[in-house]
């Protein structure tokens, strides 16, 4: 399998601790994607720079002007300083727009230029500051994906992105959950355009928001994410199991919501689900959404997973016998993230140990 990482993506170096009752804890650290590296390395793959693919790409699945001000807001930030303001070393909203939280809704283009209103518009949480170096990683990360969905569109049977920032969480024009662009949503985007249909499974602890709002009202793209109940996780508003599409994606979204504490015998039968669901809709290729904060030890865990919950991931996929790009996404607990990939890459490759 080819695997797509650039060295710019350890860049961005958010300073911000997710804070949990009382313990605060680093969250995407640089060192995650050391970890990630070191996994594809041992299981014999190489990890090569992705393509330059330029900014515009990034229109396929957001707005121009989100990405406009993702692109700038970090140098607009700190020329604030100009004025004799201390714009802080990160860029951080101070608003928190009211935007209607309804599935597959598109919002009022932001009509201020405001630096400090548009920060509060784009950027949806305190978990997504932009540091000087966050457009660099945010970029190529989203580069990794749209590389690995070229080497299946090439041919390939599959590959992975190792995406750093994640992308799960950002909507078509917000920023959330440590995501900036939706690298998974891209890649799936890429396949679509190809004439197939595409299914995403999201297999990531929390809901994959921002992935199902942008493909809510599509019949192309099937959506499908099994997740921790978000009535009390993150990201709350969605990830309930009425939210099924809208227009001509109604049926194509598919939430399976796991009660906090579920171990891997308690995911398997919506994993079994999921499947069903995907091989039913018969798409002509798969993204998996990976994120190992299900893992039972992870810091941001309500799961309580072990690594062979991974191996049945991948052995499930395999069986399916679609071609997949595997779109990195959460996983905190820097030790678990190697562990992780190795089985889920065991049960990818059962049946061709020469795939990677
Ligand atoms: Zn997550």
């Amino acid at each position: 399998m080819q695997a797509f990482f650039d060295t710019d993506q350890l860049l961005h170096d958010p300073q911000q601790f997710m804070r949990l009752g009382r313990i605060c804890h680093p969250t995407d650290v640089p060192d995650r994607a050391h970890a990630l590296i070191a996994a594809v390395q041992q299981c014999g793959g190489s990890v090569n720079p992705p393509r330059d693919w330029g900014v515009e790409h990034l229109h396929l699945v957001h707005s121009a002007d989100y990405i406009r001000y993702l692109s700038t807001a970090y140098t607009r930030w700190q020329a604030l300083a100009d004025v004799g303001k201390n714009p802080g070393i990160e860029v951080l909203p101070n608003l928190s727009p009211y935007s209607g939280v309804v599935p597959g809704e598109r919002r009022v283009p932001c009509r201020t230029d405001s630096l400090v209103a548009q920060t509060g518009f784009y950027l949806g949480d305190l978990s997504c500051p932009l540091g000087p170096q966050s457009w660099r990683s945010i970029l190529r990360s989203a580069h990794s994906a749209a590389s690995a969905a070229q080497a299946v569109l090439d041919g390939a049977s599959m590959a992975y992105a190792l995406c750093r920032p994640s992308g799960h969480h950002a909507h078509h024009d917000r920023a959330s959950g440590f995501c900036y662009v939706n690298n998974a949503a891209l890649a799936a985007q890429m396949l679509a355009q190809q004439g197939g249909k595409v299914a995403v499974l999201d297999v990531d602890a929390h809901h994959g928001d921002g992935t199902q709002n942008i493909f809510y009202a599509r019949g192309d793209v099937l959506t499908v994410s099994t997740h921790a109940d978000t009535h009390d996780y993150f990201p709350f508003y969605t990830g309930y199991a009425d939210e099924t599409g809208s227009g001509d994606g109604l049926g194509c979204n598919l939430n399976l919501p796991l009660a906090h504490g579920s171990t891997t015998a308690d995911f398997l039968p919506a994993l079994d689900t999921a499947i069903e669901r995907i091989a039913r809709f018969a798409p002509s290729a798969v993204v998996l959404s990976i994120g190992f904060d299900t893992y039972r030890d992870d810091p941001i865990s309500v799961l309580r997973f072990d690594f062979d919950a991974y191996q049945h991931v991948g052995e499930r996929l395999r069986a399916l016998g679609l071609p997949l790009v595997v779109v990195q996404e959460g996983g905190y607990m820097v030790e678990a993230l190697g562990p992780g990939l190795t089985a889920l890459m065991r049960g990818l490759q059962d049946a061709d140990a020469n795939t990677f």
